[in-house]
């Protein structure tokens, strides 16, 4: 029996404050560094991101390695956020140390390539499976680098997304279904875009929406991630890759699968896995260990086509030209040595195994708990990564997570995990495994786990 409507969200409000003063009182020395960097920073931290934290402020990191954090109050976390990704080698992977700082001490940019780059750029081509690379500063500058190479070779200027997706800072993407029309996701400022303009957006899974947008013709790209892991992971439906393959060729358009976050799915993510056949492979966030990087790698016939138009000779005349694609840091040498270190020793079919194996574990302890209380909750777990979210059954699709939202629970549990020494990335309850992630630290969630739905049934919720 759990108590209904408003006297349930006042409630769980008043856990959320509970929970958040908890989390004030053990962590002075967090609570006055944030306070202080109200001061020097628009919004408080040097990423707007870092203010998101349930406790009400973030933790503020002493030192992180492998699969653990400890903050500036002494306090330990097991850490299943990594970074929203960026960490999944782990926190200060040894080869990633040793190759950066023997770098640094050769020089970190210089616009040249390094003889570490050949070595990269084979493995890129034969764990993804595209033949031909391009190296950038971040997963955002890598899709909009696809997206610029997507409106240069067709010549049309759209781009279809599923909503609920996210692929950066990407005006593009930023759109969701509102009301059968393209809408602004989640609250993201619409900028002065016209969206309508730019974007096309479809339901995940639902290929007869896909179909019917693809037909007018005028869309560049399809941009997706393999299956949806920014909106609550939303699983990929039996048969979609296939209808999307064949609907984007059909059409003209190129298939854009950004894998900066599937990866965690085996060495050459989702894509490799399954088969798939992207025109253009994107990923980012770990690929270099922590050190800024994205990637993206295009299909012999997309690089023709670029060529066509771009070539790739020498210019034999300096004012030549180019692709207006940024990134005066992209591929240099410490980027370079670092990605090779990731792909050479850390992120190995080896520690895929482990990782995958460690996300089961917390997948299933959570179920555990979910089925000794009968709630109407369910986990997915895909490779490294499982979720929790409060709905009987996996979404299909963006709506079916806005129906299944518990926005006030979703923020308590993410307190109570903060103060009970769990970091899960905070925009909803996914949890990522590294290859330092062991057993102890998958139970330690659990017992937490336990510990709040205990909490939820002692105050009737
Ligand atoms: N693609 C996907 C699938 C992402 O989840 C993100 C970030 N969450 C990005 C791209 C953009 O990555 P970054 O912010 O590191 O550029």
């Amino acid at each position: 029996p759990g108590a209904a409507g408003g006297d349930r969200a006042a409630r769980i409000d008043a856990l959320i404050e509970r929970e958040q003063e908890r989390f004030r009182q053990s962590h002075p020395r967090a609570a006055a560094a944030w306070e202080e960097g109200q001061q020097h920073f628009l919004y408080g931290a040097p990423s707007h991101w870092m203010r998101r934290w349930a406790g009400g402020f973030p933790v503020y990191v002493a030192e992180a390695q492998g699969a653990r954090i400890v903050d500036i109050d002494g306090r330990d976390y097991v850490d299943f956020c990594l970074g929203d990704t960026g960490g999944m080698c782990g926190h200060a992977p040894e080869p990633v140390t040793r190759a950066a700082v023997r770098q640094l001490q050769r020089g970190a940019t210089t616009m040249l390539p390094t003889l570490d780059s050949l070595w990269v750029g084979a493995e890129l081509a034969r764990r993804f499976g595209l033949p031909y690379w391009t190296l950038t500063t971040s997963a955002t500058d890598a899709n909009r680098g696809a997206i610029r190479i997507a409106r240069m070779i067709t010549g049309r200027d759209k781009v279809l997304v599923f909503s609920g997706c996210y692929h950066g800072g990407v005006e593009e993407a930023h759109v969701e279904i509102r009301e059968g029309r393209v809408g602004l996701r989640n609250m993201i400022h619409p900028n002065g875009v016209d969206h309508e303009a730019v974007s096309r957006v479809v339901e995940f899974n639902d290929i007869a929406a896909l179909e019917a947008a693809l037909a007018e013709g005028d869309i560049a790209c399809v941009l997706t991630e393999p299956l949806m892991t920014n909106f609550g992971m939303i699983p990929v439906a039996e048969g979609f890759h296939a209808a999307l393959r064949a609907a984007t060729r059909r059409a003209g358009t190129l298939l854009v699968i950004d894998e900066t976050h599937t990866i965690s799915c085996g060495p050459g993510g989702y894509t490799a896995l399954h088969g798939l056949e992207p025109d253009i492979l994107v990923a980012g966030k770990a690929i270099a260990g922590g050190v800024p990087a994205g990637i993206f790698g295009v299909s012999a016939a997309v690089a023709e086509r670029m060529w066509a138009q771009v070539p790739r000779t020498n210019p034999k005349h300096r004012q030549s030209a180019h692709l207006g694609i940024g990134g005066t840091l992209a591929g240099n040498a410490l980027t370079v040595a670092t990605m090779r270190a990731v792909l050479e020793e850390v992120l190995t079919p080896d520690a895929f195994g482990r990782m995958t194996a460690c996300a089961g574990r917390l997948a299933e302890g959570a179920e555990a708990v979910i089925a000794e209380h009968a709630l109407p909750w369910h986990v997915t777990r895909i490779g490294a990564r499982a979720e929790i979210m409060f709905s009987p059954a996996p979404p299909t699709c963006g709506a079916d997570v806005i129906a299944g939202r518990d926005p006030g629970l979703e923020t308590l549990l993410h307190a109570f995990y903060m103060n009970e020494g769990v970091l899960v990335t905070p925009f909803h309850t996914m949890f990522l495994c590294c290859p330092a992630t062991t057993e102890a630290d998958v139970d330690r969630h659990t017992a937490v786990f336990r510990r709040f739905v205990a909490l939820l049934r002692q105050e009737g919720l």
